[in-house]
């Protein structure tokens, strides 16, 4: 039998839904676009080397990609992430020939991973995310990151927390990484079968294990702090102390290292906070990459950028209420007409009021005038307009404010003018 289903962790966007997604892009936007940002929108599929490059051991490289044979048998992902594409347009495009000192760019749209469906994951999801592409400073970092807050601040979020850490330069990580290898190889059998397969390529990640972060290998493990050398310690405390003069609030998370396997030095997390459902949920993730676009064609050109979660941040505005006011698709005006005449001066007004940006309905039927009433109580307008025989013959409408139930005769030419003053 045919399914006609949606498919497991896909949803529908309609009615408010659909607003809300529109108002947490739009908000993103601008404060991205005040921030020098320039918005870029690259391709929902791509080839899959764009996202799995050599040693790449992250999770969503190795279980979570929707990766297919196209009818030319290329091997072709939908993408799971917004960076590895980005890069890819970046380099393929030439942007670093702008001769600008960085190039900034914003994203928004959706993503696919194949991941088990529950409150806040999707299998497809959306994300804005950001990139900078040129130059290594924490005062970058700094800039990147504050950008995020003011979204989160600007949608009024409550109770989340910055989440940072350092994972260090190349070499810090690296020789970091090597001590974490000895060590969990020590205690194997004390790990889940992830971690065990994590263990030769991306130790690190053991250490933000979802199955068993209680587990006192994990808790005991050397830290990296400890092997940070002079000029990696030196970028992170810079980042902070630039974070304490903008009182950013932050945590340093030991345990956080991200998903993905090309960040190096500043990481980062915005986490829920709060005593109910939504505690320890991440909203939003990023941090720097010096290596990343080295692995895609050579070129020495460090990278930082975020994704925030689109659907959670939809949810926690739900949750906290945040939504009054914001989100508002009403009807302007409908239009109610009796005969046939009136009904084709009700068109022409109704073009004449969209061209004013007013959303005008008007009843393309022969419904009674009860019927078209009760369409009235249904759409709920703000102002209901009625022609009949009478206000033809006279160049007149009458508008119906649904506030204040006040109705009154409106000459054709001031329509206009009428309704803009009522709305403001
Ligand atoms: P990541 O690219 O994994 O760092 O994710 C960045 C943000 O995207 C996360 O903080 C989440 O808010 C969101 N996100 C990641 N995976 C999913 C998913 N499967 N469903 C919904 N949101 C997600």
């Amino acid at each position: 039998m045919a399914n006609y289903q949606k498919i497991k962790g896909t949803q529908d966007f309609f009615g408010t839904e659909i607003l809300k997604l529109r108002y947490i892009e739009k908000v993103a936007s601008n404060i991205a676009n005040n921030f020098g940002f320039n918005e870029i929108k690259t391709p929902i599929f791509e080839n899959t080397e764009v996202f799995v490059r050599l040693g790449d051991e992250s999770d969503i490289v190795t279980k979570e990609m929707y990766t297919f044979l196209d009818k030319g048998n290329r091997s072709i992902t939908l993408r799971p992430e917004g960076t590895a594409a980005v890069v890819r347009s970046y380099l393929e495009n030439k942007l670093y020939a702008n001769n600008l000192p960085l190039t900034k760019l914003y994203y928004f749209g959706p993503m696919f991973r194949y991941e088990r469906p529950q409150a806040g994951r999707y299998r497809e999801f959306h994300q804005f995310g950001v990139e900078v592409f040129g130059k290594s400073t924490a005062l970058l970092d700094c800039d990147v990151i504050i950008s995020a807050y003011q979204i989160l601040k600007k949608l009024k979020i409550d109770n989340f927390v910055l989440k940072i850490n350092s994972i260090g330069d190349y070499e810090s990580r690296k020789l970091y990484s090597d001590t974490l290898q000895s060590y969990f190889k020590e205690h194997l059998n004390d790990l889940c079968d992830d971690c065990k397969r994590r263990i030769e390529k991306n130790p690190l990640r053991i250490l933000d294990c979802k199955v068993d972060n209680n587990n006192p290998i994990l808790l005991n493990a050397p830290k990296i702090h400890d092997f940070l050398n002079q000029s990696s310690k030196q970028y992170f405390q810079e980042v902070l102390s630039i974070l304490n003069q903008f009182n950013i609030p932050y945590e340093v998370d030991e345990k956080l290292v991200r998903g993905l396997d090309y960040y190096t030095d500043t990481v980062f997390e915005f986490i829920i906070n709060s005593q109910d459902d939504l505690n320890g949920i991440a909203i939003c993730g990023g941090g720097k990459y010096a290596e990343l676009v080295k692995s895609f064609n050579g070129m020495d050109i460090p990278g930082i950028g975020y994704a925030m979660g689109v659907e959670r941040l939809i949810a926690i505005m739900d949750i906290q209420n945040k939504w009054d006011g914001l989100i508002n698709n009403d009807l302007d005006v409908l239009i109610i007409s009796l005969d046939y005449e009136s009904k084709l001066k009700a068109l022409e007004i109704a073009h004449l009021l969209r061209d004013h940006n007013f959303k005008t309905e008007i009843d393309y039927e022969n419904i009674t005038m009860k019927q078209q009433f009760k369409l009235a109580d249904k759409l709920n307008p703000k102002f209901i307009m009625i022609i009949g025989e009478e206000e033809r013959q006279n160049g007149v409408v009458s508008i119906k404010d649904s506030r204040t139930k006040t109705q009154e005769s409106v000459a054709n030419r001031d329509i206009i003018t009428y309704l803009k003053g009522k709305l403001i």
